[in-house]
């Protein structure tokens, strides 16, 4: 490709909204362009990019079987309706009609469609089982599409499903993904770690994200510092801490305005921790909303995601005094015998000794006790920096990570749902055991460059660089630079070199600056020192230059 042909229009200004390093130089380099909130063009470069994301991604799994397809981006909203995840879903899908009045979903997701698919086709257990996959546009109507490709709301993933005659051939092919997602991710030359997840609205038993590691990820994951155990931190679990409540005096005592866990603990001198937290919400649902109320001890944190999947809700959103009010809450009293929905968190099971509300105003009581009483306890906490460890008790810490793959061990939640069965060895109608395992590919294409770059602009590994090489012919006027850049040029192209040629009629350093930008791993600069027969190379990363004579550069760079 020569560089006077090439639809790449670099620039110094970066968007007003863009902060991260990746948003920046995408759009900078001329990879991609916004076309709406969320929404992006791919450019020639950044195409090539998605490309050979997409081809690495599906080279993996062609190698273990999988089998690609495509799906209609659109998907009838009777399967989503079928599946119960047209509401569930909530405002991240994209509901519409045609000209005739039925009604679609734009796909941000495709369990309905694919069990659609194999529903009626695949009959018996001599078929299974089997690894479907396609390479295609979602939609979801994110609520903040924001980071450039990191969070789009139009944009491309890699979804594969798989489908079983039992738990035991799901398992197998899991674990099967597990490992080559991680080929595909080695190969892409990113570090990353793979933890235990919330299964978020896509259900199902256990699921395992790929993180990127990544001081600007949106995610917190919790790591143990003496053994493997990873995960995000909407899934972290840790050892219950040995706390040894005081005995308090039990029952009611009146507690003038002593409203937070901090007064509390200041009024009875004790520590936060004996003190029971009460967090109230909205829990939102498809059509209509309630109160309730979350308990945790007053020295831990309310994990949304925890009390969101225990609400079985679309949303959390905080209350207003008013609503407080109405439902008969006193703001600073509530207790755990409130008579309203309530989660009690796992930890302060048989619990005692501790202080609450008394659902009174002013009143607060001592010595309370969760033994013998019947809530419904669920895990709620979120997990700290130097807790310890469920595993093995070692300390836990907190890093930053992108999510860019997430796979599920389904079971049979959507094929129950669609009725998608299959004959069993005994010839019994059984539903299909299925997996599902999803991969961002333009989400990785900015990945990459948020884990690999510098100040100077992007630095592309091996496999997703758009070019191996820039020749950057430092005046195309001299007719000797111009000649043995073309040389070299055609003689690097026939060896199958993906070589950039930059012949435009530009200033060295301009040219120099956008080599520097774009961040292809080599460049060979024929410029002055040609007359006494050298070449310079330049490494992208070290941006250490070495002069070469003209008569080895081929056989050099061949080398690399
Ligand atoms: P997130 O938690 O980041 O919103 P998710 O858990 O909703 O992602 P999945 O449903 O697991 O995403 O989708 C599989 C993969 O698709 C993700 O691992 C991610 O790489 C990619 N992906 C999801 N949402 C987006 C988005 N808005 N923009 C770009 N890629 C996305
Ligand atoms: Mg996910």
């Amino acid at each position: 490709m020569r560089f006077s042909k090439l639809f790449a229009p670099t620039t110094k200004d970066a968007p007003k909204d863009a902060v991260l390093p990746s948003h920046i130089y995408l759009v900078r380099g001329g990879f991609i362009s916004q076309v709406g909130s969320g929404v992006y063009n791919f450019l020639p470069l950044g195409k090539i990019v998605l490309d050979k994301i997409s081809k690495v991604v599906k080279e993996e799994l062609d190698r273990v079987g999988a089998l690609q397809t495509e799906l209609g981006f659109i998907t009838p909203s009777k399967l989503w309706k079928q599946s119960g995840r047209y509401d569930k879903f909530g405002k991240e899908l994209l509901r519409f009609s045609d000209r005739k009045n039925n009604e679609f979903v734009l796909g941000p997701t495709h369990e309905e469609a694919m069990v659609d698919l194999v529903k009626g086709r695949v009959k018996s257990y001599k078929q299974l089982p089997i690894n479907l996959y396609q390479i295609n546009t979602k939609f979801r109507d994110e609520a903040r599409p924001r980071y450039g490709l990191l969070r789009g709301r139009e944009f491309l993933m890699k979804d594969g499903y798989s489908f079983h005659e039992n738990e035991e051939s799901l398992k197998e092919e899991f674990a099967l993904m597990e490992q080559t997602y991680g080929k595909i991710l080695d190969r892409l030359g990113l570090e990353y770690r793979v933890v235990f997840a919330d299964s978020g609205a896509i259900g199902g038993s256990g699921s395992k994200e790929f993180m990127v590691l990544a001081k600007n990820g949106e995610d917190d994951i919790v790591t143990c510092a003496s053994c493997d155990y990873a995960a995000n931190i909407e899934a972290a679990k840790r050892t219950k801490p040995k706390i040894d409540n005081p005995q308090i005096a039990k029952g009611k005592t009146h507690t003038p305005d002593i409203k937070t866990i901090e007064d509390v603990s200041k009024f009875f001198k004790v520590n936060s921790s004996c003190a029971v937290k009460a967090i109230v919400k909205k829990a939102i649902f498809a059509d209509f909303s309630e109160i309730v109320v979350f308990f945790i001890r007053g020295s831990d944190t309310l994990q949304e995601t925890k009390a969101l999947s225990a609400s079985l809700a679309l949303e959390l959103v905080d209350v207003s005094e008013k609503e407080l009010e109405d439902v008969g809450l006193i703001a600073g009293f509530i207790g755990p015998d409130v008579e309203i929905k309530k989660f009690v968190d796992l930890e302060l099971k048989d619990e005692e000794s501790l202080i609450c509300g008394a659902n009174e105003l002013d009143y607060h009581f001592g010595g309370y006790s969760f033994k013998d009483r019947e809530f419904e306890y669920v895990d709620l906490l979120e997990v700290c920096k130097g807790d310890l460890c469920s595993c093995c008790g070692g300390v836990l810490d907190i890093t930053k990570g992108i999510e860019v793959g997430h796979i599920f061990e389904l079971g049979d939640k959507y094929s129950k749902a669609l009725d998608a069965n299959f004959l069993d060895r005994n010839g019994k109608a059984k539903p299909f055991v299925m997996g599902t395992y999803g991969i961002g590919i333009s989400r990785l294409v900015a990945v990459v460059v948020e884990q690999h770059h510098d100040e100077k602009g992007s630095l592309w590994t091996k496999e997703t660089s758009p070019f191996e090489l820039t020749i950057i012919i430092s005046n195309i006027k001299d007719e000797a630079q111009k000649s043995f850049g073309e040389d070299l040029y055609q003689k690097l192209k026939e060896e199958g070199v993906e070589v950039l040629l930059d012949d435009r009629a530009e200033r060295f350093g301009y040219k120099m600056s956008d080599f520097e930008l774009l961040g292809f791993p080599k460049a060979v600069i024929v410029g002055k020192g040609l007359v006494d027969g050298e070449v310079q190379i330049v490494d992208r990363k070290s941006l250490e230059k070495t002069n070469i004579s003209k008569d080895e550069i081929f056989d050099k760079l061949m080398e690399f």
